[in-house]
C-alpha cells in the first residue's frame, strides 16, 4: 500500500497551491498529488481572462470591501460572507506571491501589474497575462511542485474515496463538531486509484486527503470545459455518502463560441466588445442599462437566450431568427485585439473561420462553472451534514463550495478562490496532520472491490456505446435544466435520467484491455456525470425561487424568506434527499440586485 502524510487529488491551481503551502509550512511532510491528466493539462491551464484583487494599480478607489460587496451582490446574497472576506482580503497578497514565484502578469507602462474591467466588478481589478492567465499561473506552480519534492502521480485515475465511520476517541477539535446522538464521524483514510497506462490498482492511505478535482462542465452537451471536467470528485463524495452543496447553481457563460461552445473570455467585453442582436442593436441596454455588456454572467446569459427566443438571434446568412448573437470587436482595432485578447481571436479564427478584427463572432451561452460542490468550512474541512465535519478530509477549488460564489460567480473570482483557498487549506492541513496517526485500511478489500468494478465493466455484454448514452444524458440535462428552468420540465428530466441510468448496464466496451483504455476511463467518468446530473436536477427542482444562475420561469422572483439557505443534497441509488443550511451574513444585508 502506498502512503503519504497528505494525498491531494487534482493537479490544477487549487491542488498545486495547497501542495506548495503544505511544504512551505513543514518541509518534512510527505505530500503526494494525483491527477488523471498531466497536472499541466488540468482545466486551470485554459483560464483566460484573469484573476481579481484590489491591488489599486489602475483604480486607487478600489479596496477589499468593494470587492467583497461586488462578490456578495453578484452571488445574489447566497455567498457566505465570512468566506468572501478571506477571499477578498487575502487577494492582493496571493497575487504578489504568485508574481514572486515567477508568474508573468501583463504590465502597465510604469511596470506595475495591469488590471482590467470584468463583469459585475465595480472597479478595474482583474490582473491578467494577456488572455492566457491560467497557463501562466499553472506552469509556475507545477514547476515549483517538483522543486519542492511533492510526489506527483500523473495519469492515475482515482476511483474511490475511502471514507469510513469512526467514533472519535479524543475530543473533537472543531467547535463545529457538535456531536449527534450516535456521535458517528466519517473519516477519510485514503483513495483507490488506477494507473491509466498499465492498469495497476493501488490504495493510497494518508493522514489527510484533499480533493481539488475541478468542475463538471461535461454534464451538459455544450460546455467551455475540457473533456476531463466530469465531476469525479463530486461523484465520489456523493457515492461515499457525503452531501453536495448548492448544486443547482450552474454557471452558463454568455459567450461560448457557436456552435462548439468553446469559451470566448469575458476579457473581450472587459476590453470593450459589444453584444448585438439580429437588428445590430446592443440589446444589453434593455437588461442592464448601467453595466451593459459587463453585467454579471447570469443576467447576460439570460438576456441572450431571451433575445434568441424573441426571434432576434442570428442565422449564418445574417438573417433573424437564428440560434446565436454577435460579439462585436471590430471597433476595437487590430492592435488592441492582438495585444490584449490574441488567444480569443485565434480560437474564433481556427474553429469557426471568423477574423474578429473585421467580423463579429457568433456566440451563445455555454455551461461553464460549478458554483456548488463539496461543502467545506473556511479551512477547507469537508462537512458531513449541517452540523458536523468529517475527519481527515479537505477540499478546495472548483469542486468545493465554501461558498464564495453563492448563486452566481463573478468572472476572475475563481482563479482567486483556487489560490486563496488552496493556500488556506494547505495551511490547515499542515496543522491538522501533526497530531494524527496513519489510518488503518483493509487494503485487500478495497483492491478486490475496485478490480471487480473494472472487470464487470469490461465484461458487460450490452449493445450500447458509451458515447450515445453520454450524449443522451448531456442532451437531457441541457434541455431540462439549462439557463431557464420550469418545474414540470425538470420533473420530466428526472424521469428521463432515471431511465438513462438504468441503461448503464447495457454499455458495451469494445476495448477489453486495462492498458491505455480511454473507453474504460470514460465509462467510469460517466458514472460520476450521471450522479452529479441527478443531484443538479433534484436540487434545482426543490429550489422554488429564482436566484443568481438558478432561474425558474414558474417562480420568477427571489424568495429570501424560504430560500436564503444553502442546499445540501445527499445521494442514494434510488433518490436524492435535500436538506438546507443557513447562509453566513456578516457585512451586507440582502437587497434587490440591479445593474
Ligand atoms: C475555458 C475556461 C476559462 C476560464 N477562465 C477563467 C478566468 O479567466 N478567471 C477565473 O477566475 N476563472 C476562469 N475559469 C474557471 C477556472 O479556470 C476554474 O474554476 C479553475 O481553474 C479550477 O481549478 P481547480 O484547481 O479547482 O481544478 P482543475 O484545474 O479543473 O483541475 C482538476 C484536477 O483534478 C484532476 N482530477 C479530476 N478527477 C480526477 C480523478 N478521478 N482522478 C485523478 N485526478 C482527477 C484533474 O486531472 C486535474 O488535475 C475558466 C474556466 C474555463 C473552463
Amino acid at each position: 500500500m502506498l502512503e503519504h502524510d497528505v494525498i491531494i487529488i487534482g493537479g490544477g491551481l487549487a491542488g498545486c497551491r495547497a501542495a506548495l503551502e503544505i511544504k512551505k509550512q513543514n518541509h518534512s511532510l510527505d505530500v503526494g498529488l494525483v491527477a488523471k491528466t498531466h497536472p499541466i493539462r488540468s482545466h486551470s491551464v485554459a483560464a483566460q481572462g484573469g484573476i481579481a484583487a484590489s491591488l489599486q494599480n489602475v483604480d486607487p478607489e478600489d479596496d477589499w470591501k468593494a470587492h467583497a460587496f461586488d462578490t456578495v451582490k453578484g452571488s445574489d446574497y447566497l455567498a457566505d460572507q465570512d468566506a468572501v472576506e478571506y477571499l477578498t482580503k487575502e487577494a492582493p497578497e496571493v497575487i504578489i506571491e504568485l508574481e514572486h514565484l515567477g508568474v508573468l502578469f501583463s504590465r502597465l507602462e510604469d511596470g506595475r501589474i495591469a488590471q482590467r474591467a470584468f463583469g459585475g466588478h465595480s472597479h478595474k481589478r482583474t490582473c491578467y497575462a494577456a488572455d492566457k492567465t491560467g497557463h501562466a499561473m499553472l506552469h509556475e506552480l507545477v514547476n515549483n511542485l517538483r522543486r519542492n519534492k511533492v510526489k506527483v502521480y500523473e495519469e492515475w485515475y482515482v476511483l474511490q474515496l475511502i471514507l469510513e465511520d469512526t467514533k472519535p476517541s479524543q475530543p473533537l477539535l472543531s467547535r463545529e463538531n457538535i456531536p449527534n446522538e450516535e456521535n458517528v464521524i466519517k473519516e477519510a483514510k485514503g483513495v483507490v486509484m488506477f494507473n491509466i497506462a498499465d492498469g495497476r490498482l493501488e490504495v493510497v492511505r494518508a493522514k489527510a486527503v484533499m480533493f481539488a478535482t475541478g468542475g463538471y462542465g461535461r454534464v451538459f452537451n455544450t460546455t467551455s470545459n475540457d473533456y476531463a471536467s466530469t465531476g469525479d470528485g463530486l461523484g465520489m463524495c456523493a457515492a461515499a455518502g457525503l452531501p453536495l452543496e448548492d448544486m443547482e447553481f450552474v454557471q452558463f457563460h454568455p459567450t461560448g463560441l457557436f456552435p462548439v461552445g468553446v469559451l470566448i473570455s469575458e476579457a473581450v467585453r472587459g476590453e470593450g466588445a459589444y453584444l448585438r442582436n439580429s437588428d445590430g442593436e446592443r440589446f444589453m441596454q434593455r437588461y442592464a442599462p448601467n453595466q451593459m455588456e459587463l453585467a454579471p454572467r447570469d443576467i447576460t446569459s439570460r438576456a441572450i437566450v431571451l433575445e434568441i427566443r424573441a426571434g432576434r438571434g442570428i442565422h449564418p446568412d445574417g438573417s433573424a431568427g437564428g440560434a446565436y448573437v454577435h460579439l462585436d470587436l471590430t471597433h476595437m482595432g487590430k492592435e488592441k485585439i492582438m495585444s490584449r485578447v490574441p488567444f480569443c481571436w485565434e480560437e474564433a479564427h481556427r474553429l469557426v473561420g471568423v477574423d474578429a478584427v473585421y467580423q463579429p463572432m457568433p456566440v451563445r451561452p455555454t455551461a461553464h462553472y460549478c458554483m456548488g460542490g463539496i461543502p467545506v468550512n473556511t479551512d477547507g474541512r469537508v462537512r458531513q451534514n449541517v452540523t458536523q465535519l468529517t475527519e481527515g478530509f479537505f477540499a478546495a477549488g472548483e469542486c468545493a463550495c465554501v461558498s464564495v460564489h453563492g448563486g452566481n460567480r463573478l468572472g476572475s473570482n475563481s482563479l482567486l478562490e483556487c489560490v486563496v483557498y488552496g493556500r488556506r487549506v494547505g495551511r490547515a492541513i499542515a496543522n491538522y496532520v501533526i497530531n494524527r496517526k496513519m489510518p488503518d485500511i483493509d487494503e485487500k478489500k478495497y483492491l478486490q472491490q475496485a478490480q471487480k468494478r473494472i472487470n464487470s465493466l469490461l465484461c458487460q455484454e450490452g449493445n450500447l456505446r458509451i458515447n450515445s448514452l453520454r450524449q443522451d444524458f448531456q442532451d437531457t440535462m441541457t434541455e431540462h435544466c439549462g439557463v431557464f428552468r420550469l418545474g414540470e420540465v425538470m420533473k420530466e428530466g428526472i424521469k428521463k435520467i432515471q431511465q438513462l441510468k438504468a441503461k448503464y448496464s447495457q454499455i458495451f466496451l469494445e476495448e477489453k484491455d486495462t492498458h491505455w483504455n480511454p473507453e474504460l476511463i470514460e465509462a467510469l467518468e460517466l458514472q460520476n456525470i450521471m450522479i452529479v446530473g441527478e443531484i443538479i436536477l433534484t436540487s434545482a427542482l426543490q429550489r422554488q425561487e429564482s436566484r443568481g444562475a438558478h432561474s425558474r420561469e414558474d417562480y420568477p422572483t427571489r424568495d429570501d424568506k424560504n430560500f436564503l439557505q444553502h442546499t445540501l443534497a445527499s445521494y442514494s441509488r434510488d433518490s436524492v434527499k435535500v436538506d438546507y443550511m443557513p447562509v453566513v451574513i456578516t457585512m451586507f444585508e440582502p437587497k434587490e440586485r440591479k445593474y
